[in-house]
């Protein structure tokens, strides 16, 4: 007997396989399949001979489809949520209708499987074990620029997605605000029969999708390698002992924002000497 509950369902970014045996169970069992889009849904359904029927929940009716599926619940129906690929939520519709079951009372249970930047990051050979997962860039102009800025000197490994329409444009904006030599990986189709894991710096990477048409098709993981970490030997007795008192009074980062602004020495700098003065 399955639990009552919403059912958080990854689904294949590619690879029908890649369907695990509880997500292919939990579809079959449940009562009602919320599904990003449900022609496309029916395809996956249609292949694993799952009869469950579906209704639509995508950005634009998300809030209302919210009380429809408590009401489900409340009768004890379970509803499985799935996008069109990967884990719902993730960059995908679904946190409103989570958020909402969860306040209501009912459980939210995860059926976990693929999710594109995962499935990129552990292949790229670039530094996993802190990262920052930033979805999609604005598409273009000064918002695209600013977001980029925003992750430049973080030393975090950078997770981006994006699409075949705008992967050399991003990759150009991501090179002269990281700098053409930030070492990356361009994962693209994973799972799929064109999958292809290019590593390269930024400037090598833009060449290589410039130079081959096919190479810009499909979709795209773009991982690039945070910024090297500062040198905070250099910070003086003065702009420490300044930043001891800050740090006793508020959070890390905003301490070093002040102190930046104060004595002009970068942000991310003072962040790491906060760091190091909190540990000891
Ligand atoms: N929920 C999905 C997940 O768990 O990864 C992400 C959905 S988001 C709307 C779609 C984006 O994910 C694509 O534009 C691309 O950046 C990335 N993506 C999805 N499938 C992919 C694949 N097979 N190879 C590379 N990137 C993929």
């Amino acid at each position: 007997m399955l639990d009552v509950a919403l059912y958080i369902v990854a689904t294949p970014i590619g690879n029908l396989s890649d369907l695990s045996p509880r997500a292919i169970e939990t579809l079959s069992r449940v009562g009602l399949i919320a599904a990003e889009d449900t022609r496309h849904s029916q395809r996956l359904l249609t292949h694993f001979n799952i009869n469950t029927r579906q209704i639509s929940v995508h950005d634009h009716n998300e809030r209302q489809r919210v009380d429809m599926i408590l009401q489900h619940l409340e009768e004890g129906t379970s509803v499985a949520l799935i996008s069109d690929a990967g884990t719902p939520v993730i960059s995908d519709p679904g946190y409103v209708l989570v958020k909402g079951v969860r306040e209501a009372g009912h459980r939210v249970i995860p059926v976990p499987g693929c999710v594109a930047f995962i499935t990129a990051l552990c292949a790229s050979g670039l530094p996993a074990t802190s990262f920052a997962f930033q979805g999609f860039a604005p598409p273009k102009g000064r918002a695209r620029e600013q977001f980029f800025e925003a992750c430049a000197d973080d030393t975090k490994t950078q997770i981006f997605y994006e699409s075949c329409h705008r992967i050399q444009a991003s990759l150009e904006v991501m090179a002269s605000v990281f700098g053409g030599d930030r070492p990356a990986c361009v994962a693209r189709e994973l799972t799929k029969t064109y999958e292809t894991i290019k590593h390269g710096t930024l400037a090598e990477l833009i060449e290589w999708v410039a130079a081959d048409a096919n190479q810009r098709k499909g979709e795209f993981v773009v991982i690039v390698q945070g910024a090297p970490a500062q040198d905070t030997s250099e910070i003086d007795a003065k702009t420490l002992s300044m930043l001891s008192v800050m740090i006793e009074e508020l959070p890390l980062k905003q301490a070093a924002g002040l102190v930046a602004k104060i004595t002009g020495i970068k942000k991310n700098t003072l962040y790491q000497a906060a760091l190091e003065l909190k540990e000891g």
